[in-house]
């Protein structure tokens, strides 16, 4: 069997595990410090705050750029659905954009055009490890005094070219970041997150929040000689991140650069075997970016079935999944709670209808991969070429 995905680990990542169980300190402590400091670090960033996952990170960004009940932030629909649930955590309204087919990611073309007295931030998308265009939402944001807010679950070790340099995404280029260490993701520490800002006073409460916004953190009371009572004078959270957890993500950190070198050698190989197969349409890399390929995504001609492809390759041993879902489409969303589309959706929900993510992970042999392409060139030269 052919998985979709594989995380790498192994004893590095069980040794530092068993490290912080038998040091008696095992919650929010010394190794998420570091583990933020390395962080900080391998993307370039001046702060990182660890969190429970991606999820309370972007429930984080959105509380720290100030969005409220009533406000509106312009996203996609075509993301996992975290992206836009996190809108409505803070009682504010999804307002959707569509993508651009090539990229699966946000359309600027489109994002001005949303904007509204009602906007309070713009929360955009690196799909599927891509980098979207930031260079144009940045524009965007600060002509409309917005707040830019990168949604980076997938996009550890992915970089862009800004002002002229190659930087890894997470700077951030916006003004706060936020990662995911689910093990779907590039690295992962079981689950996970990471909140990335180059704003002190938002670092500063993020910190705060994720920990029930106590006012002394429960490792000062532990260190201190004198008696110390602390006290909460805002509503605070529980996304704390373990040590366990950072522990395992330090050891994971030191393998990006050579997982994501590894998935782009792959995700080429793909790119030179499925170019000349008919009725494929493969995913393009803006010359301003290097995806890390956390997901290579094809998209199908509108005469191949995608879930006919799909049960084909499971048929021969080998998993795939389908495009990006559509928040939109979901019954969470339909008739339900408050959000609105700017336009229809249509290259979203083609992506979805179209879209066939095949298998690719670093420890994925040639030959693997070899099986997957001829697999692949069978089924659509047998149900889709007339
Ligand atoms: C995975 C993912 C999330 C959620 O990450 P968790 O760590 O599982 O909460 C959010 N946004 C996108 C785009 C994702 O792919």
């Amino acid at each position: 069997m052919i998985p979709i995905t594989k995380p790498m680990l192994d004893e590095r990542e069980a040794d530092a595990a068993r490290r912080v169980i038998l040091s008696g300190w095992i919650t929010q402590g010394p190794e998420v410090a570091a583990f933020e400091r390395e962080f900080a670090d391998a993307v370039g960033a001046r702060y990182a705050c660890a969190v429970s996952n991606c999820t309370t990170a972007l429930h984080l960004a959105l509380l720290a750029a100030g969005v409220g009940p009533g406000d509106e932030v312009v996203t996609v629909s075509h993301s996992f659905i975290a992206t836009a649930s996190c809108i409505r955590y803070c009682g504010a309204i999804p307002v959707f954009v569509d993508v651009c087919e090539d990229t699966f990611n946000m359309n600027p073309a489109q994002v001005e055009a949303a904007i509204s007295p009602m906007t309070k931030a713009i929360l955009c998308v690196h799909q599927m490890g891509m980098p979207c265009d930031l260079s144009s939402l940045a524009a965007i944001a600060a002509r409309y005094s917005l707040p830019l807010i990168e949604d980076a679950a997938c996009a550890i070790g992915s970089e862009i070219i800004w002002k002229g340099n190659w930087e890894r995404i997470g700077k951030p280029h916006g003004d706060i970041a936020c990662f995911s260490f689910h093990p779907r993701k590039i690295i992962t520490t079981g689950d996970g997150g990471m909140i990335t800002t180059k704003h002190k006073h938002w670092d500063d409460q993020v910190r705060t929040w994720r920990q029930h916004a106590m006012s002394v953190p429960d490792t000062v009371r532990h260190r201190s000689s004198r008696v110390v009572f602390e006290s909460y004078p805002d509503l605070g959270f529980n996304y704390r991140m373990t040590d366990i957890q950072a522990a395992v993500g330090r050891e994971q950190l030191t393998r990006v650069s050579e997982i994501v070198a590894t998935r782009r050698r792959l995700a080429m190989r793909y790119q030179a075997a499925l170019r000349d197969v008919p009725g494929l349409i493969l995913p393009v890399e803006p010359e301003w970016a290097r995806s890390n390929w956390q997901s290579f995504c094809i998209r199908l001609a509108d005469d191949c079935d995608q879930r006919e492809l799909m049960q084909s390759l499971l048929d021969r041993g080998i998993a795939s999944r389908r495009g990006v879902m559509c928040a939109h489409r979901e019954l969470a969303y339909r008739d339900k709670e408050p959000w609105r589309s700017f336009e229809p959706l249509s290259a979203s929900e083609r992506s979805q209808d179209r879209g066939v993510i095949l298998p690719l992970y670093p420890q994925m042999t040639d030959n693997e991969q070899d099986s997957v392409i001829s697999a692949i060139a069978q089924v659509l030269a047998r149900d889709c070429v007339a």
